[in-house]
């Protein structure tokens, strides 16, 4: 069964993912289990998304009976879950509207086209610049890669959506420098670069570049499509900040498991867009929504402040321990430099029943944001063996 799986896969599959050799066929909790009965912790969450973990009572409840009662309508048409899921997630950002979208990349192509609207049209078409950082990571699509601050990724699709310019962290100079030119729309930032090694912005950098967005009436655009939806600690990770971003996207984990992104929009450009001016098939999908909703109801300041108990636990653990150089990280979105490569460790956790990711040359955790303390535990000390060489 698992060989044929594997090779179909193999066979049929654009060569673009490397997959480790797991066939997962179900899920509990943070446990998933494989075709031949062997039991893996999670400690990826499938990148992030599945934020209560596998076969979620509530999530389950939600999204089955919503594909029960009607699946799918388009944009034409009104649902409950698609209006009750951009309510809540207004009240709690403060943000006034929302575009929902099918991914990461799909909300930030509706952020970016939200501030090149509003720039355009209140300063002209000259001004259309989106600055982002160096090391960042924005999605796939030639436009979010064109965000991407990282030369790599450009490489083999060259030319791509012009318009935007990297600068690095910090560099408030370069920025300024950009912005005498008179084309800079909009700042696209993550408050923690995940692809980019799980590296959190300095909090005085963030500051500037908030009061800066607001001297200059430049967008100031917060990408929380790995950080949001109560990974770090926060609903979303620029609260940690205090700032108030203009544009919010997020994606991952706001859907549990189901393929949602939004776009959240605040009071600059609220009315931005007109009939026509975006759309999108799936986008606000009843399903997606419903259980959306179940998830972003249930991040409450309890499950925050057991997210950030977990991580106190998964630092001090593993904060000089041996074979351990650093982490980085806020809340579950935690990064381990490791004196061995990070590519081994995560090869030798899944031998022993560990799921990690990796970001750049760290080992990358983003559990479930309710894993069981005992199954935490359980997975940290098996890390902290494989890191230590043991
Ligand atoms: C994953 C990610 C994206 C892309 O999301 P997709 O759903 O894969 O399109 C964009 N920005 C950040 C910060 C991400 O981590």
């Amino acid at each position: 069964m698992k060989a044929d799986i594997i090779k179909t896969d193999k066979k049929y599959i654009a060569g673009t993912y490397n997959r480790f050799p797991v066939v997962a066929v179900s899920g509990k909790g943070s446990v998933i289990t494989d075709e031949n009965g062997k039991k893996y912790i999670d400690m990826g969450s499938g990148i992030g998304v599945t934020s209560f973990g596998f076969s979620d009572k509530k999530w389950l409840e939600a999204v089955c009976g919503q594909a029960a009662a009607i699946q799918h309508t388009s944009n034409l048409y009104y649902t409950g879950p698609c209006a009750t899921l951009a309510k809540i997630l207004c009240r709690r950002t403060g943000m006034k509207k929302v575009f929902f979208a099918n991914s990461g990349a799909e909300a930030n192509e509706c952020a970016i086209k939200a501030a090149r609207k509003y720039a355009s049209t209140k300063y002209g078409e000259n001004r259309y610049v989106i600055a982002t950082l160096n090391n960042s990571f924005h999605g796939r699509t030639l436009t979010t890669l064109a965000a991407t601050g990282q030369e790599h990724y450009h490489e083999l699709y060259r030319p791509l959506t012009p318009g935007f310019s990297s600068f690095d962290a910090g560099d408030m100079k370069a920025l300024e420098k950009l912005n005498s030119t008179g084309t800079l729309a909009a700042v696209m930032i993550e408050c923690i670069q995940g692809e980019g090694g799980v590296v959190p912005l300095d909090p005085d950098f963030v500051k500037e570049l908030y009061a800066f967005c607001q001297a200059n009436d430049v967008i100031l655009i917060v990408d929380e499509v790995q950080t949001g939806n109560g990974r770090t600690g926060e609903l979303y990770a620029y609260m940690n900040y205090g700032i108030t971003p203009d544009i919010i996207s997020t994606a991952k984990g706001l859907g549990g498991g189901l393929p949602i992104g939004a776009a959240l929009l605040g009071e600059k450009c609220e009315n931005v867009f007109s009939f026509g001016d975006h759309g999108s098939t799936f986008g606000g999908n009843p399903v997606a929504c419903a259980g959306a909703v179940s998830i972003i109801k249930r991040i409450d300041r309890k499950l925050l402040d057991g997210v950030k108990r977990r991580s106190e636990y998964i630092f001090s653990s593993l904060s000089g321990a041996p074979g351990v150089e650093g982490v980085s990280g806020m809340g579950l979105m935690i990064g381990i430099k490791t004196s061995r490569p990070a590519a081994e460790v995560v090869k030798e956790c899944i031998s022993r029943g560990v799921l990690c990711l990796t970001a750049k040359d760290r080992v990358r955790l983003l559990p479930a944001l309710n894993i069981n303390e005992k199954t935490l535990k359980k997975a940290v000390g098996i890390i902290k063996k494989v890191c230590a060489g043991e």
